[in-house]
């Protein structure tokens, strides 16, 4: 599994991080985001030493830390995690609409 520069943007030539595919005991591919402690120039002759500071997985803004760089990242999780974070927050919202639905039917009893 090879790990990719991710700069938070084309536009944006900092390393924030890398990316890392990776397989959960279950089968499901998910990309995560091993987070450098300080962005990586890649202008600079001497790269400052990559301190990784553990993978991200989830939606989390990452400020860019280059002197006169105010970039700010949207590290997003991979497309795999991301549909079964949908399909579970949609399952909690239909339990959620039937709970309300209840309520609706227990109020109207009250009258
Ligand atoms: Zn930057």
């Amino acid at each position: 599994m090879d790990a990719e520069s991710w700069t938070g943007d084309k536009n944006h030539k900092h390393v924030l991080g890398q990316t890392r595919e990776v397989i959960l005991p279950d089968g499901r591919h998910v990309i995560m985001l091993e987070l450098y402690r300080h962005a990586v120039n890649l202008e600079d002759e001497r790269p400052a030493e990559v301190d990784v500071i553990g993978p991200l997985l989830g939606e989390m803004p990452v400020q860019c830390d280059v002197e006169g760089c105010n970039f700010v990242g949207i590290w997003r999780l991979g497309h795999d995690a991301m549909r079964e974070m949908l399909a579970r927050r949609a399952k909690r919202n239909d339990a959620a609409r039937i709970h309300e639905a209840k309520l609706a039917d227990l109020s109207q009893r009250d009258l």
